[in-house]
């Protein structure tokens, strides 16, 4: 068996710019890590500007030049709900993509970057009046419908601001995807869209129909996971979808221009991960949508896809201090080194949420000891309070050392808490070795300052 080296970063796990510095210290965007612990402290958020800008280039060009070749055109839509924050929002502007927002703080971020309302989608399973009141004033581009209450409140908002607000209705296509796997069933029973087998999407159709005054549909959507390494799950979706909007477009003898296929595009946690390269995978994409659009008979409508993780996720990073190891015999055979740092759970509760897996490499300096089956857990008040469940780390791993986790930009930050008082990490930007703040670090001020009088 071969050692495994703990002091590598492999390049499709780690941010584009992380490497080793000769005193053995990871650099990310130009900055030591060890400079940018003694700069801001730990636990702190790491993004390599840069490595987000590539990725959202990527996906703008990628999936342009795709759908371009098969005569569409292709927009893509950042969905914020994976990262936001009002810089943020400029860089994906900048980088010529749109906004998701799916709450009316999300939409604040964005009014606040001066986000173009008609680049701006919003989404929701339950928008509130509020919610919608505010998307419409903002004049956003879409609003993607997921009930028959929501036709009602976008039409009210719509009549009072005098305008015809553009819908899309979310469809239950029946497919389900996660990472490897895909399974096309009948399987309905989530909260998300409107069933076709119920005959809902019919209806809600003829009422957006009906209220032409105040609604415009665009055509369906449908989002059919996270995680996903291959095209088959959105092939399948793409398939119902176009032939439910041609024969949707056929009964009320009009055309649906657009089709909006989702987000879920998947990345590499792991070292063994392999999703598809964005570029296969929006050529893949641009021919399943051409089959099925020429097997139905209709031109291709404008599509639109709806990547969050794959653009922020790779490119960040969370930097924690070790504060305590202890070996733990596990069983018989097997000693684990428990190792504690100054974070978890509340800054990234993807491991308790959903089995999420993740590894992490020594920061501040590089190692020879021979490595230790490693767990990495957090300092909260939970057994299952676990950063890292696996991985080979450096046998001299001791308090004070630097751990960096990869692959947090995404579902780390936006899912965090405060969860026993601790406070939540910032998030900076590095870039040709300047560091930016994002977020500042919350304090305890901060929490105690949300009490009533006491
Ligand atoms: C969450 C979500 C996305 C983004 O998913 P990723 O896995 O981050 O790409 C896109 N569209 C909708 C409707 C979503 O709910």
């Amino acid at each position: 068996m071969s050692v495994p080296d703990v002091d590598a970063l492999p390049a499709h796990v780690w941010p584009g710019s992380a490497r080793r510095l000769p005193d053995g210290s990871i650099e990310i965007g130009g900055v030591s890590l060890r400079r940018l612990a003694e700069e801001v402290g730990t636990p702190v958020y790491v993004l390599d500007e840069s490595d987000v800008r590539r990725r959202a280039a990527d996906f703008r060009v990628a999936f342009g030049e795709a759908f371009a070749a098969i005569g569409a055109t292709c927009d893509v839509y950042y969905a914020g709900k994976a990262f936001l924050s009002t810089a943020f929002a400029r860089w994906m502007l900048e980088e010529g993509l749109r906004l998701d927002v799916c709450s009316g703080g999300e939409l604040a971020v964005a009014e606040r970057a001066g986000f173009p309302g008609e680049l701006i989608g919003m989404h929701g399973n339950n928008k509130s009046v509020a919610e919608i009141e505010a998307a419409v004033a903002y004049g956003v581009g879409r609003i993607v419908v997921d009930s028959f209450e929501e036709i009602e409140r976008i039409t009210d908002a719509a009549r009072r601001h005098g305008v015809v607000v553009p819908v899309m209705l979310r469809v239950k296509t029946g497919v389900e995807a996660h990472t490897h796997e895909f399974i096309a069933t009948a399987h309905e029973d989530q909260k998300f869209g409107f069933s076709l087998d119920q005959g809902q999407v019919a209806q809600a159709t003829q009422q957006v129909l009906d209220r032409p005054d105040a609604l415009r549909l665009l055509g369906f959507h449908s989002h059919i996971g996270s995680q996903i390494f291959e095209t088959d799950g959105f092939a399948e979706a793409a398939r119902r979808l176009v032939s439910l909007q041609l024969q949707v477009a056929r009964e009320h003898g009009t055309t649906l221009p657009e089709l909006d296929l989702g987000g879920g595009f998947g990345i590499a946690y792991l070292a063994g991960d392999t999703p598809l390269p964005v570029r296969k995978m929006a050529e893949g994409l641009a021919e399943i949508v051409r089959a099925a659009c020429a097997d139905a008979g209709t031109p291709v409508p404008r599509i639109s896809v709806e990547p969050g993780r794959a653009i922020v996720g790779p490119a960040g990073v969370t930097l924690y201090e070790v504060g305590s190891v202890k070996p733990v015999q596990a069983t018989d055979q097997l000693v684990r080194t428990y190792v504690s740092v100054d974070g978890g759970m509340s800054d990234n509760p993807r491991p308790v949420l959903y089995d999420a897996d993740y590894t992490c490499a020594l920061a501040g300096r590089s190692s020879d000891a021979p490595p230790v089956l490693a767990r990495v857990v957090g300092k909260h008040c939970e057994s299952g309070d676990i950063v890292v469940r696996d991985v080979e780390l450096a046998g001299d791993v001791q308090a004070g050392d630097l751990l960096a986790v990869p692959a947090t930009g995404a579902y780390c930050r936006s899912l965090s808490s405060t969860y026993n008082h601790v406070p939540r990490p910032p998030v900076v930007a590095v870039r040709d070795g300047q560091v930016r703040t994002l977020i500042r670090r919350e304090t305890i001020a901060d929490i105690l300052a949300l009490e009533g009088d006491s």
